[in-house]
């Protein structure tokens, strides 16, 4: 066949592990027999994030701002760990991840791929829920202290010019602890545009959950932004896409999430965020089968699995063993980056790969053939067969 052609390159960023394995299989197996593909490849893989003291993170990041679209294998963060496993490390490196959303300012957005032969621990569940976690501040940049004397905590602000406000926080008997936290209005916003850009890219209705009935100030403030934000700027287009935006409170939400039948966005704040994602990636089914996106709020992409660089099944692989490693998180990050470009390049051949990819998937699945943790997963009485990784990408690419 003629290959498709694209307009603009994305970003392409490689990384660890077996994702590294299985990143270069599906590229040959899955695209480039039937993509012209062009990228900016950068190598993310810890060793070379470690020769070039991390500044390919950092440029592979700016690439993404400025072609708009990236896709990226999963990386080793290390720990105390890994500095023993890899010895040459100059420094234990900070997360990929983290450096790239700084950089683009941007909001993660988690959804499972659902399919028939694995429901949902929660009956009523049909279509997939995405989960929008804000990414800065709250409990995760806060200022802790304990005390063991009766007194008063107070909390103080100084401006820069000079003016001061204080409050009593409380006055105590004996022991106690505390805990100063913050957010910034400027992230709030960005946070707020991120989940009204992606709800109008999915055409989904987008929920909006905080406990301001008792945070008055605080999560409060949170509410009014995402309200003055809808207002100004994203509601003529939800309008017309019929689509709503939706706020309530936070348990309220958890309760009208589960009797839901899924298919919106739940934009939670960081700690929210936090326990609800493990909640409901965990009742969809599998971390293998979740994938994420980081949008800004200006509108780049990034799109990657939710999982890691799954290291026990590589270390199979080094031994010369065939590991049933699940691709699709990964080819799904693929697919998502090439449905993008084409979007926004105008190309509709390639958006149409992109979903006869996913099709194809989906459909190899359905017919029974998977990898082991499916299997594990699967509906009793499902009548399926397991697969190694490179069987499982040769029975998605005939179909395709
Ligand atoms: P992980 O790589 O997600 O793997 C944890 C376990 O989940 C695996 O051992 C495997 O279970 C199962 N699993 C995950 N993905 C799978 C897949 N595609 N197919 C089949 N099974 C899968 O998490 P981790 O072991 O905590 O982290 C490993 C490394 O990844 C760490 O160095 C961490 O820094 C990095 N990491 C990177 C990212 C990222 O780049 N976005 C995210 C998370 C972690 P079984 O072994 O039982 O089969
Ligand atoms: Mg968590």
């Amino acid at each position: 066949m003629e290959k498709i052609q694209m307009k603009t390159p994305l970003v392409e960023m490689d990384g660890d592990e077996m994702t590294r394995v299985l990143w270069k299989m599906i590229k040959d197996v899955l695209i480039l027999p039937y993509v012209e593909l062009r990228t900016e490849y950068y190598d993310l893989g810890l060793l070379h994030r470690n020769d070039t003291d991390d500044q390919v993170t950092v440029d592979a990041a700016n690439a993404a701002k400025h072609l708009g679209v990236a896709v990226k294998c999963a990386t080793i963060t290390p720990n105390e760990q890994r500095m023993e496993e890899y010895p040459q490390l100059k420094k234990m490196w900070k997360s990929p991840n983290g450096t790239i959303r700084a950089i683009m300012d941007g909001t993660v957005f988690r959804t499972p791929i659902v399919i028939d032969c694995v429901k949902p621990a929660v009956k009523t569940w049909q279509a997939p829920i995405t989960i929008a976690r804000h990414a800065y501040g709250d409990v995760y940049r806060a200022a802790e202290l304990r005390t063991d004397v009766p007194g008063e905590c107070t909390m103080t602000f100084r401006g820069e010019d000079g003016s001061e406000q204080a409050v009593s926080v409380q006055r105590v008997e004996g022991p106690a602890v505390w805990q100063g936290m913050h957010n910034k209005e400027q992230s709030i916003r960005s946070f707020a545009r991120s989940c009204f850009q992606y709800a109008i890219d999915l055409k989904q209705d987008l929920w909006f959950s905080t406990k301001d009935t008792i945070a008055k100030i605080y999560d409060g403030r949170f509410k009014a932004i995402f309200a003055e934000e809808y207002e100004q700027h994203y509601k003529a287009d939800f309008e017309r896409l019929g689509i709503e935006y939706f706020y309530t409170l936070i348990d309220d939400a958890v309760a009208r999430v589960i009797r839901s039948g899924g298919g919106f966005i739940w934009a939670l704040k960081n700690y929210d965020g936090d326990v609800m994602s493990d909640m409901v990636s965990t009742a969809f089914g599998s971390l293998a089968m979740m994938t994420s996106v980081l949008v800004s709020p200006d509108g780049n992409y990034e799109f990657e699995a939710a999982h890691g660089t799954v290291t026990r099944h590589y270390y199979r692989w080094l031994k010369g063993e065939k590991t049933s490693t699940n691709p699709i998180a990964t080819i799904f990050a693929w697919t998502g980056a090439l449905n993008k470009r084409g979007e926004l390049d105008g190309t509709p051949e390639l958006c149409d790969f992109a979903k006869k990819l996913e099709k194809a998937c989906l459909d190899t699945l359905a017919s029974g053939t998977m990898t082991k943790d499916l299997i594990a997963l699967a509906e009793p009485g499902f009548e399926a067969r397991a697969v190694d990784s490179e069987e499982f990408l040769k029975a998605v690419a005939s179909r395709l």
